[in-house]
C-alpha cells in the first residue's frame, strides 16, 4: 500500500526472476483501500492461473460474483470488481484468450483496460466500448502494454498503437495475436475526461497529444467564453495547456500565477474533506509580483465538487488580483462516474445543485465562463456519438443505475465489510 517509490525498493524488483511483469498504480473505485484491494491480483480458476490489474469500472461486479460463486466455488479475498475480472477470466471457458475474451466480454458491462499475465504470457485487454486508454509500444525487441503512452517514453519503449475497443492482445513465444471481440462497437465511448485531465499532457490519446488537444479546449473556450483581462494563469498542471491555448487565441498574454508544490500529492487523493481542505493551500502558491493589480484569466479543467476553486481564487486575489474571470474545460458536471472516476455522489457535485450563476457567486469569481458539450467535442476533434460524456448529460453508453455506491460489494457480500482502518475513498475535488 503507498506511493511506488515508497514501497519498492530496487532490491525488491532485482530479485524477480522471470521475464513478464505487471504492475499496477490506481487508487480503487470500487471497494474500500486495503491490503486485499490491492492490485495485482492474482486468480487461480478451473482452467488458468494469472496475475491482473484493471483500470476502469465494472457495473455488474456484485451479479457476477454471485455467479462466480454459485457456478465455480470462487473465493474472495477483497472486495473490488477487479477481482471478479480476475476469477471470471481465470475460469472462462476456451482455449485460446480469444474466446475467453468473448465469454468475459459477453458478461462484464462497464468500462475495463486490463493487463494481465500468466507464467508464459502478457495479455492486455481493453473492453468493448473503449472507455479506458490501453497502449501498446515495443522495447528491446519485447512488448509493452500500459493505460497511458507517457508509461512507454519513460522506459525508453516506441509507441506503437493504441488497442481496440473490443481487442485483446497476447504476447508469448511466439510473438504478438491480436483479437477483437465481434461484439465491440465500431466507434468508441472513451471517457472524454480523459482528454480534460487524467491523460497526462505528454501522452497520445485516440491519435492525438493531450496537451494539443487541452490548446485547443482553451482556444474553444475563449471563443465561447472571451474575457477583457490583462494576464491568462492556468491551475496547474492539468489547466495549463488550455490556459496557454486561452492566451494564444485571445492574445492576452500567458503567465505563471500560480506555483505547485511539487513535495505533495495530487489534492484528490486526499482522503477526507477536511485534508483536501488543507491539501489546497499545501498545494498551490499565488505569486503577487505577476499577479498584484491585474485582471486575471484563471483557466482550470473541472469544477467537481467545488472544494478546490474557491480557496485557488481566494489565493489570486489574495496576491493582488483586481479582477478574477475563470474559464473551464470540462461542461458542468450534473451526473456521478459509473466508469471508474470517482467524483462522488450527485449530492456532492456542485453543478448539480446550483446555476453557473450560483457558482460564479460560491466560487468568488468576478465571471465564470464552462466549455458547453459542443465546444468541448469540437475541441477534442469530434462530432459524432463517440466519446462517453454522461457526467455532463446523465445520458451514458450504457444503461446505468442511478447512483452508483463505491463500496457495494462490502456492503452486499456477506462475511466482507467495510475496513475501519483502511484509507477512506479518494474523490475529486
Ligand atoms: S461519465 Fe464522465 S468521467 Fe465517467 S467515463 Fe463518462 S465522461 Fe468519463
Amino acid at each position: 500500500m503507498g506511493l511506488v517509490t515508497q514501497v519498492f525498493r530496487d532490491s525488491d524488483l532485482a530479485a524477480l526472476p522471470g521475464h513478464i511483469a505487471i504492475g499496477h498504480t490506481r487508487y480503487s473505485t470500487m471497494g474500500s483501500s486495503k491490503r486485499a484491494n490491492a492490485q495485482p491480483i492474482l486468480a487461480r480458476g478451473q482452467n488458468i492461473e494469472l496475475a491482473l490489474g484493471h483500470n476502469g469500472n465494472v457495473i455488474n461486479a456484485l451479479e457476477l460474483r454471485e455467479d462466480l460463486v454459485r457456478d465455480w466455488g470462487s473465493k474472495f479475498a477483497g472486495t473490488t470488481d477487479s477481482e471478479v475480472i480476475a476469477e471470471l477470466y481465470a475460469n472462462a471457458p476456451g482455449e485460446t484468450w480469444a474466446d475467453r475474451s468473448a465469454h468475459c466480454m459477453r458478461r462484464l458491462r462497464g468500462a475495463y483496460s486490463l493487463v494481465m499475465a500468466t507464467k508464459s504470457e502478457l495479455i492486455g485487454v481493453r473492453d468493448p466500448l473503449g472507455v479506458r486508454p490501453l497502449c501498446l509500444g515495443k522495447l528491446d525487441g519485447g512488448w509493452v502494454i500500459a493505460s497511458e503512452s507517457c508509461a512507454l517514453d519513460h522506459v525508453g519503449a516506441k509507441f506503437v498503437r493504441e488497442l481496440e475497443p473490443g481487442e485483446t492482445v497476447v504476447v508469448d513465444g511466439t510473438g504478438l495475436h491480436s483479437t477483437v471481440w465481434s461484439g465491440a462497437r465500431k466507434t468508441h465511448a472513451m471517457c472524454i475526461f480523459e482528454h480534460i485531465y487524467f491523460a497526462r499532457p505528454d501522452s497520445i490519446l485516440s491519435g492525438q497529444l493531450a496537451y494539443k488537444t487541452r490548446m485547443s479546449m482553451g482556444a474553444q473556450l475563449y471563443r465561447q467564453h472571451p474575457a477583457k483581462a490583462d494576464l491568462v494563469i492556468g491551475v496547474p498542471d492539468s489547466a495549463l495547456a488550455a490556459a496557454v491555448g486561452y492566451s494564444q487565441a485571445s492574445g492576452i498574454p500567458y503567465g505563471d500565477g500560480l506555483v505547485k508544490n511539487r513535495y505533495v500529492g495530487r489534492t484528490f487523493i486526499q482522503p477526507d474533506q477536511r485534508m483536501r481542505e488543507l491539501g489546497v493551500k499545501l498545494k498551490f502558491n499565488a505569486l503577487p509580483q505577476v499577479l498584484e493589480g491585474k485582471s486575471v484569466v484563471v483557466v482550470d479543467d473541472s469544477i467537481v465538487r467545488g472544494t478546490t476553486t474557491p480557496r485557488v481564487l481566494k489565493l489570486v486575489r489574495e496576491a493582488g488580483a483586481k479582477e478574477v474571470h475563470m474559464r473551464v474545460c470540462a461542461p458542468p458536471i450534473i451526473a456521478p462516474c459509473h466508469f471508474g472516476v470517482d467524483m462522488g455522489s450527485v449530492n456532492e457535485l456542485i453543478a448539480a445543485r446550483k446555476t453557473v450563476e450560483e457558482i460564479r457567486q460560491y466560487i468568488g469569481a468576478d465571471t465564470l465562463g464552462f466549455l458547453d458539450v459542443p465546444g468541448l467535442l469540437k475541441a477534442v476533434g469530434v462530432d459524432d456519438g463517440s466519446y462517453c460524456r454522461g457526467c455532463f448529460t446523465g445520458s451514458y453508453p450504457i444503461p446505468v443505475q442511478l447512483e452508483m455506491d463505491k463500496l457495494q460489494l462490502e456492503k452486499n457480500v456477506a462475511g466482507a465489510r467495510h475496513d475501519p482502518a483502511g484509507n477512506e475513498l479518494p474523490a475529486m475535488t
